[in-house]
């Protein structure tokens, strides 16, 4: 079997859905000694040839390299075998395997196969099918179980380093040299005082690494966030402006050399830099604390409050709101006052007839029950179906704040904001 013959032979026996093959098929077996046989419940490898051991026979694999499958190996999918493809198509083994698990598999053609990550997109459309019950439940919690057994093979499959991401930008600190002399040129000796010039020349510097890193397999899912913005950059950029102990201030010391030239030599830049980290890590374990607390108080909070669905309270109150083409479906699940009337917007058509429009989108905030209950015309239809969302809602809440909390040390990046001067006016 070639690789194809291979790729086909798995899809029609079930093997996609058994990790044992996956791990015999995309990792390289361990041979002490290349005359020696090689034999698992899987493979028989010996005298130059691999054998796959399926149902009392030996099945020769003749894709002749170690793995024996690659995910990024190209392999012809025929409509006629998946009830997800309309025509033919010509993907990687990759692709082809999330497809089966995500899509195929549980939604037998429902979704149409997706040529490149399956990603939040269809996410949100299953989740919006299974609220209209256009899927079942077990439909849905065979969708969830192919997640979680996809990210089992996250140890065979996920690539975390490569040669470029071990290694700086070429030329990078002659690069740098440039930039920094070219500014101090145009911006006078006392440039990088300021945390803007700072800024200025990090985003340069990042420029020239995503510019040497663009086609590396990892660029854009493990080499991303904190990686490139924090980890990279002062490995090999810049360690840039380092802020000052004092919380009032917004000085910086700015330290022009990367981790890869060495610590700086002067003696008040190194101070600077060792109390940063030193501060970094203090901040890390009080932010944590406060973003947590912060969370359970919100979550205590609202815990007792209530969706009364089958109640309307009456009010006339709600959110000003002109509709436009950009912003129709914001109103999309919302009940909507028009002409004195509340009216449900649950469709994407009635929300663009509205287009044009001022109206008011009744909110809780407006709501007239007393106490700390909501009546179902002032809540979002969604959550008027599930009142036990509201939970949901105010976990989610509740998370962005601990995450703003927590982001000070996981993925920091300075940028500069031109600031609109009329709106002072
Ligand atoms: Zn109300």
């Amino acid at each position: 079997m070639n690789t194809q013959e291979l790729f086909n032979f798995m899809i029609k026996n079930g093997m996609v859905g058994e990790v044992k093959y996956i791990k015999a098929f995309f990792t390289i077996p361990y041979f002490k000694n290349k005359d020696e046989k090689y034999e698992t419940d899987i493979l028989l490898i010996k005298d130059g040839k691999v054998f796959l051991k399926f149902n009392n026979e030996k099945l020769e694999i003749t894709t002749g390299t170690f793995p024996i499958l690659d995910y990024m190996e190209e392999v012809v999918l025929k409509a006629e075998d998946w009830k997800c493809l309309d025509n033919d198509i010509t993907t990687t083994i990759g692709i082809a395997f999330q497809n089966y698990l995500m899509l195929e598999l549980p939604f037998q053609g429902r979704y149409k196969f997706v040529d490149g990550v399956v990603g939040k997109k269809i996410e949100d459309n299953i989740s919006e099918d299974l609220l209209n019950k256009v899927i079942t439940t077990a439909q849905y919690e065979n969708f969830v179980d192919n997640c979680e057994y996809l990210k089992t093979w996250g140890r065979y499959f996920v690539q975390a380093a490569s040669r470029k991401t071990l290694l700086p930008p070429e030329g990078i600190t002659e690069k740098k040299q440039a930039i920094v002399k070219r500014m101090l040129a145009e911006l006078g000796e006392d440039a990088f005082k300021s945390q803007v010039n700072i800024v200025k020349l990090e985003e340069e510097l990042k420029k020239i690494d995503a510019e040497w890193l663009k086609d590396d397999p990892t660029f854009g899912i493990v080499t991303s966030g904190k990686v490139l913005n924090n980890s990279r950059k002062e490995l090999f950029l810049t360690v840039g402006g380092v802020e000052t102990l004092d919380e009032e201030s917004s000085d910086a010391n700015f330290i022009v050399n990367s981790l890869l030239e060495g610590w700086p030599e002067d003696d008040e830049l190194f101070t600077a830099m060792v109390n940063a980290l030193r501060a970094g890590s203090l901040a890390r374990a009080i932010d944590t604390q406060n973003g947590g607390l912060l969370a359970k108080m919100i979550l205590r909070a609202i815990g007792s409050y209530i969706i009364k669905p089958t109640i309307d309270c009456g009010t006339k109150l709600g959110t000003e709101f002109k509709v436009d083409n950009n912003n129709y479906k914001d109103i999309k699940n919302r009940h909507v006052i028009i002409s004195n009337q509340t009216v449900m917007i649950d469709t994407d058509d009635k929300a663009k007839e509205l287009i044009g429009k001022d109206l008011l989108i009744r909110s809780p905030k407006y709501c007239n029950l007393v106490g700390e209950n909501y009546c179902g015309k002032c809540v979002n239809k969604l959550l008027n179906d599930n009142i036990d969302g509201i939970k949901n809602e105010v976990t989610a809440v509740a998370q962005i704040v601990l995450n703003e909390a927590l982001k000070k040390m996981h993925n920091t990046v300075k940028s500069i904001v031109k600031l609109d001067k009329d709106i002072f006016s």
